[in-house]
Parts: C-alpha cells; sequence; structure tokens
C-alpha cells in the first residue's frame, strides 16, 4: 500500500504534506513520510476565535440535525476505511489489522452519536413546593479543545468529536506532532461531510498543528471550556492545573498500568490467547496494554511456559504485511526507554526485549516483545513503560492479588480468568479492582465504545466514548417553573413587605 494511493484516495493534496517545518516519519523504516507546517500562537489564537463563532451559530441547529453531519461524516470513513486504516499503520505503526478497527471504532462511535443526537434527555424533578415543576436540561457549552496521543491518531479524536459536535459544540484538535497527517485526513472528511449536509458553520471543527508548545496554549484560553487530553500522565500533570485554574473542565486519559489475573479455575487457553494479545498487540503501545499479570502459584509452572511458547510464535514485521502480529515501536525514544526499563530489572528474570530487524530497518525500532518474572518478593513495577514488557508475579490467595493489582498509581484497565463465581463478583466489586475497566475473562485492552472509557487515579478519572460521557460535552441547567398564584419559597422561608 503507497502513501500516494492512499493520500489520493483520501482527497489530500499530496504537494501540500510535501514542505513545512514539522518532519512526520514512519515508524516502518524511520523514513520521512511529509512535511506539515505547525501553526504559530497568532494562528492558533484565530483559530480558537473561530471555533467560537462557530459554537454560536452550531449551538441553535436542533440536536437531531446536527446529528445529520455526523451520520454523514459517519458514511465517509466507511467509504474511506481502507485507505485512512492504511494511512494510520504508515504514521503510527500498528498492524492494518489494528488501523482498520480503529477506523472501524469511528465509524462506531457516529453511529452511537447519532442515536445520541435524539436522546439528550435531561429529567423532570419532584418540586416540594406546590405548583411548581423542576426540570434539568442539557445545553451545549463552547468549543472543546482536544489533544491526542500518537497511538490512537484518529480514534481518540472521533470518541470526543462526534459527540462534542452532536452535544452542539465546536471542536478543536491538537493531534499529536508524532501524527499530524491522519488528522488532516479526518479533518478532510469532516469538511466533505459538512458541505454536503450544508448549513454547517465555517470552523466548526478545526486542526491546531504543533508540539507541546501549542497544546499549552489551547489548555490556558478561557474560550476553550473544556479540554479533552489523552496521553501520558506528564502531560496531564501539566494540562489539569492549568484548566482547573481558569476554571475549565477537563477530561483527562492519561497512562495505565494495567494487570490481568490468572485463578486457579481459569480456562488457561482463553488467558494465555488474552495475555498474548494484551501484551504484544500495538507493540505494547496501547493505554490499555496489559502490563503485569498476577498468576496464582498453583497455575504458575503450567502458565508461564505456555505463555512464552506463544510468545515465539509471534510474528514481528511490517505491519502492513498480513500475518504480521507485531510492528515496530513509535520511534528510538521509545526504544530507549524500553531498553532501561529493562536494564533496571533488579531481581527479574527478563525473555526476549531486544532489538530485531535492524539490518532490514536500520532506522526503525522493532523488538522481541519481553516477559520479566519477578519474584514472590517483587516489588510492584509503578510506572507505565510504553513498550512490550510483561512483568509476572506469583500469587498466593485472592485478596493478596486484588491488593498487588490496585498497589500501583494509575487505574485504567483490569481483568481477572476465573471460572468462579466468587472470585469474579469479588474483583468487580467495591473490594475488587480500583480501576475504571474491570473485566472477567476478556483481556484488559480493546473496549467497546458502548461502554463509558477511562480510569481512576494517575490515569486522569476522565470519561470518553459509550454510556453518559456526552454530559461531559455539555453544561447542566437546573429550572424551576412556578405555574401557581403563590411564591413559597424553599426551605420554608417566610418574610413580610
Ligand atoms: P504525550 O503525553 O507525549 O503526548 C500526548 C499529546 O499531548 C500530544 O499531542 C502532545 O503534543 C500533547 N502535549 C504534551 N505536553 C503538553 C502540554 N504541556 N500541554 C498540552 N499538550 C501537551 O503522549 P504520547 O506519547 O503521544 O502517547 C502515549 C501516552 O498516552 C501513554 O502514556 C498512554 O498510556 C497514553 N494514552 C492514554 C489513553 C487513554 O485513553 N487513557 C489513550 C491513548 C494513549
Amino acid at each position: 500500500m503507497k502513501l500516494t494511493d492512499v493520500l489520493d484516495n483520501l482527497g489530500l493534496d499530496i504537494s501540500a504534506l510535501d514542505r513545512g517545518d514539522l518532519s512526520v516519519t514512519s515508524p516502518i523504516d524511520g523514513g520521512e513520510i511529509g512535511r506539515v507546517t505547525a501553526h504559530s500562537a497568532a494562528q492558533a489564537d484565530a483559530i480558537i476565535a473561530k471555533s467560537q463563532e462557530a459554537f454560536q451559530q452550531w449551538k441553535l441547529v436542533p440536536a437531531p440535525k446536527r446529528g445529520e453531519l455526523i451520520r454523514v461524516l459517519g458514511n465517509k470513513l466507511r467509504e474511506h476505511k481502507e485507505a485512512l486504516g492504511a494511512l494510520v499503520t504508515l504514521e503510527c505503526g500498528k498492524i492494518f489489522q489494528e488501523g482498520l478497527g480503529e477506523v472501524q471504532e469511528m465509524i462506531d462511535i457516529c453511529d452511537l452519536a447519532v442515536g445520541l443526537s435524539r436522546q439528550l434527555h435531561g429529567l423532570t424533578i419532584a418540586s416540594e413546593r406546590p405548583g411548581h415543576r423542576m426540570s434539568e436540561t442539557w445545553h451545549p457549552i463552547g468549543p472543546v479543545g482536544i489533544i491526542s496521543a500518537f497511538n490512537f491518531p484518529v480514534a481518540v479524536w472521533s470518541w470526543n468529536a462526534a459527540l462534542a459536535v452532536v452535544c452542539g459544540n465546536s471542536v478543536i484538535w491538537k493531534p499529536s506532532e508524532k501524527t499530524p497527517i491522519t488528522a488532516i485526513a479526518c479533518q478532510k472528511l469532516f469538511e466533505d461531510a459538512a458541505r454536503e449536509v450544508g448549513g454547517v458553520p465555517d470552523g466548526l471543527s478545526q486542526l491546531l498543528i504543533g508540539e507541546a508548545d501549542i497544546g499549552a496554549q489551547l489548555t490556558a484560553d478561557k474560550r476553550v471550556p473544556v479540554i479533552s487530553a489523552t496521553g501520558s500522565t506528564a502531560m496531564g500533570r501539566k494540562v489539569g492545573p492549568v484548566v482547573a485554574e481558569r476554571f475549565g473542565r477537563s477530561i483527562l486519559e492519561l497512562g495505565g498500568n494495567n494487570a490481568i489475573m490468572v485463578c486457579p479455575s481459569a480456562d488457561l487457553e482463553m488467558a494465555v490467547r488474552a495475555i498474548l494479545f494484551g501484551a504484544v498487540g500495538t507493540a505494547g503501545q496501547r493505554c490499555t496494554s496489559t502490563r503485569r499479570l498476577l498468576v496464582h502459584k498453583s497455575i504458575y509452572e503450567e502458565l508461564v511456559p505456555a505463555l512464552k511458547k506463544a510468545y515465539q510464535s509471534v510474528k514481528i514485521g511490517n505491519p502492513l504485511d498480513a500475518g504480521t502480529l507485531v510492528g515496530p515501536l513509535i520511534d528510538r525514544t521509545a526504544y530507549d526507554s524500553m531498553q532501561t526499563a529493562l536494564q533496571g530489572v533488579a531481581n527479574g528474570k527478563v525473555t526476549g526485549g531486544e532489538r530485531v530487524l535492524s539490518d532490514e530497518y536500520p532506522d526503525a525500532y522493532y523488538v522481541q516483545p519481553a516477559i520479566v518474572e519477578m519474584p514472590e518478593s517483587g516489588q510492584t513495577v509503578q510506572h507505565e513503560t510504553f513498550a512490550p514488557i510483561l512483568y509476572v508475579y506469583p500469587y498466593t490467595d485472592l485478596q493478596e492479588a486484588i491488593r498487588l493489582q490496585n498497589d500501583v498509581p494509575q487505574g485504567l484497565s483490569s481483568a481477572i480468568f476465573t471460572n468462579d463465581v466468587r472470585e469474579a463478583e469479588t474483583f468487580l466489586s467495591a473490594a475488587g479492582s480500583d480501576c475504571g475497566i474491570a473485566n472477567v475473562n476478556i483481556g484488559t485492552s480493546g473496549a467497546e465504545i458502548g461502554g463509558a472509557f477511562g480510569g481512576e487515579k494517575e490515569t486522569g478519572g476522565g470519561r470518553e466514548s459509550g454510556s453518559d460521557a456526552w454530559k461531559g460535552y455539555m453544561r447542566r441547567a437546573t429550572s424551576t417553573v412556578n405555574y401557581s398564584t403563590e411564591l413559597p419559597l424553599a426551605q420554608g422561608i417566610e418574610f413580610d413587605i
């Protein structure tokens, strides 16, 4: 699949992607695939002003009509699924099947948002006063800033944008500086959809291309009431306080340190498949990648060798080739941080982790996924290394496993493999996993868009996608209507005039 064909299919002006100050490389071979122009601070300022204007118009459009735009966007994504999926693979290095999967997620969230556009319902609440009616209504809130990470270069935008737009908001997207071309392609599809639908204000969706500084400018601007930021905890630690300081709302989707726990009654074949894909899929570069494995000591000697055997069958290589399961790391920095993490293993046994295919791809970073077996007394690894490293610990009883699972600063995804209903329900209960995602007999990655997505603690607390996540993109008004001839005050207050 050639880049030029892909860009052509997406209707992008290839020559416009050939100049600019920001070099974009493909992790497949490290070669440059384009140059884009970063926005200046003054341009960013104008983009935000334009977004505000678009919001003033769009908020008055009835929600089901707003849904029509997202319906057409979903159809454009269906039409260009292969090309956009391939572009995702070329720019961020995930295997083609995952590139397609990411576009499918975009289509799914569009479908969800279209339905939602007729379901942005409030509440009627019983009033304590006679002849009064109380209600709660949801209204558009304003421009929504979307900051996204390299590893889900397109889906994260759509989780936010599809909901924000049907909720009556404008959006400004600051994609990762490592993946701006996929963002340019999505923006083009959005503009095509807007033209087809008609009546869509100019600037309803805009891009802000650049590095962290331009993201920081967006974050600090009080004209943008909601900032949805996806990326590392280090980024969230900067963004969160800046947004809070100006009383904005942030939706933070940050790093994970996800564990699978395998209990004595588990179906081990299923568990091995789930652990393998969770740990090595996307070369360990998903926020929900499985990073820790807690194995009951009675099955340790059966499960861990089976897992190691499965690791040997994993095909590492060009993510565009059919059959490849593990593509490259995003860049040299990612490779270095993987090596640093492995060198720092003091009392564990490391299998794998070495660089492969360096003759074929001297400027790209393919690695053998690593397993690190930790002794019983091992310290739980506390931070996320964004690479395929799986730390394996034996445990003795469920309470200990739950304690270890929760004993990290992050709280994104977790899973238990068991056929024991007591264990499963304990894991899902208030006494169990403290994560935003808790699964039974399913791995940690691969969430469906119907549920709310996000995690606790240093993962940031934000929720996106399904369930009632749409409320994050609206403001709530509580209204009381008095249709009586009296004016009773709340809390029984009376006074004479
Ligand atoms: P990153 O934090 O380096 O960058 C993410 C985005 O934040 C980029 O667009 C970057 O330019 C921007 N940014 C950085 N500093 C900023 C600042 N001070 N102000 C505003 N914007 C700033 O992350 P990455 O390397 O692209 O992605 C990997 C990380 O993202 C991992 O930690 C992963 O777990 C996390 N992630 C989380 C989720 C989730 O939903 N929880 C999803 C995907 C990725």
